[in-house]
């Protein structure tokens, strides 16, 4: 089987009298998919290789989600959307959906049905569908990238599928191969991407947002028993580019995105709704995102729905680093973004590489908090700060307002600062297929007929 999502638990995890959601998992794949019993693990790491565990081959296994066995319905010439010029503000509305879109159907007692690529439209629920009542549903969020080189890419998309079978178990929706979504995925981005990210445009992209729902027709609060996994293509606008960098105004302690035991870790719909009058409220205020922090200490953790990257000089040791929150809490998403900049960084700023003219730094991930952030800026250590996130992207901070005070962070390269400019930019190379990243595993070359 394929690389699976998650680190495998260990003995004293697979105690399932000990581990409620570890247990509650285990159960749910025993009756939904047997043969993902292995990947019933909870810790938040999306690239880790599984080592079977727990496995019991099932006596009849149900069929499985299944790209092969698609079934493609195309829409008409009248029925394709015009693709609007890159001036058009319809393009800024987060409205607008490219042609096509797939689905599939489970359900306890037959398995998977085999997908479908349809016209994009409506989808069929009942009123009393789970999802709409308990939130029971969880997402993905990917681009598809028009590169300079001509070709359309995919960045790292493994990892997504990987995460979304996480975040899928974690709320008792139903397992499937990751391999089997990332195949589906590929195929709707073949479909659509040709005509909504014409080669002459390059340097677009759309989102791609893959979806898990539960739907069953039953008010009672349980384990869902049928589901639909859908995946659509979206136009989406750059966000990376704050005139000014984004500010950022940090949450109060009356207010809260994740907590150890909780969800955070998970990409489930659950977690961004209660997250909104904050955002709304840090908009009113002239702010762009909240900087979510946890606890009396005023743990940093995320910035909005991106991880969120320090570069200061360590006090004391006037040691230059590279911070961000660690994963072992369980109170921050594992983004791909933020694993693609802690890897670049180890790998091509760290001490003793050859990144050129700057100074090399530590990349370190740890519990820090909003006082150290102040008190570096204040103690003249804090270096830069940035946003990572595949919508944002890597977006330079400029400001964060924390009790009742603005701290400014330098941008020492101008708009941003030096190492986050040097990020981005090598991230951009990859996605976008620039000369020297073209061949780069992490970009996926999407084929066009
Ligand atoms: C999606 C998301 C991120 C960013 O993850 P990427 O994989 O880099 O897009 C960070 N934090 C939260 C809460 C998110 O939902």
């Amino acid at each position: 089987m394929a690389p699976m999502a998650i680190t495998p638990p260990s003995e004293a995890q697979v105690d399932k009298t000990s581990d409620l959601t570890l247990s509650g998992i285990t159960t749910a794949l025993q009756k939904t998919a047997p043969t993902h019993l292995d990947a019933a693990t909870l810790t938040p790491s999306i690239t880790q290789p599984q080592k079977p565990v727990l496995a019991q081959p099932p006596p009849q296994p149900l069929p499985d989600l299944n790209a092969s066995l698609l079934q493609e319905t195309h829409a008409t010439p009248s029925q394709l959307r015009p693709v609007p010029a890159l001036t058009d503000p319809l393009r800024a509305t987060q409205r607008l959906a490219t042609d096509h879109m797939i689905q599939a159907h489970w359900s306890l007692s037959t398995g998977w049905t085999a997908p479908t690529l349809t016209p994009y439209g409506p989808l069929a629920l009942m009123p009393s569908a789970s999802c709409l009542h308990y939130a029971t549903e969880c997402f993905e969020g990917m681009k598809l990238y028009r590169g300079h080189d001509g070709a359309l890419r995919l960045f790292r998309p493994a990892l997504n599928c990987n995460r979304m079978l996480m975040s899928a178990t974690r709320i008792a929706l139903p397992a499937f191969p990751p391999a089997q979504l990332l195949a589906l995925i590929v195929k709707l981005c073949e479909t659509d991407g040709p005509r909504w990210l014409p080669k002459h445009n390059p340097g677009q992209f759309l989102y791609i947002r893959p979806t898990m729902i539960a739907t069953d027709p039953a008010i009672g609060v349980q384990r869902p028993t049928e589901a639909m996994l859908f995946i659509i293509l979206t136009v989406l606008p750059q966000m990376d580019a704050v005139p000014g960098g984004v500010k950022l105004l940090a949450s109060n302690d009356d207010m809260c995105r994740a907590w150890p035991g909780g969800f955070g870790y998970a990409k489930v719909g659950a977690n961004y709704g209660p997250s909104l009058v904050a955002q709304g409220e840090a908009r009113a205020r002239g702010y762009d995102q909240i900087l979510w922090l946890f606890g009396d200490d005023g743990v940093v953790t995320e910035a909005g729905a991106s991880n969120f990257f320090v570069v200061w000089r360590e006090k004391g040791t006037g040691v230059l680093q590279l911070v961000t929150a660690g994963l072992g809490e369980r109170i921050v998403l594992d983004g791909v973004t933020r694993r693609s900049v802690l890897e670049l960084a180890r790998g091509r700023l760290a001490k003793g590489t050859t990144a050129g003219e700057v100074e090399g730094l530590e990349v370190v991930e740890r519990r820090f908090t909003m006082d150290e952030i102040r008190v570096a800026a204040e103690e003249g250590r804090l270096v830069e700060a940035f946003a990572s996130g595949t919508a944002w992207f890597v977006a330079p901070i400029s400001k964060i307002h924390y009790k009742g005070e603005d701290v400014e962070i330098p941008m020492a390269g101008g708009d941003m600062g030096v190492y986050t400019g040097l990020l981005k930019g090598w991230l951009k190379g990859i996605m976008w297929g620039e000369e020297a990243e073209r061949e780069n595993p992490w970009g996926v070359v999407v084929n066009e007929q």
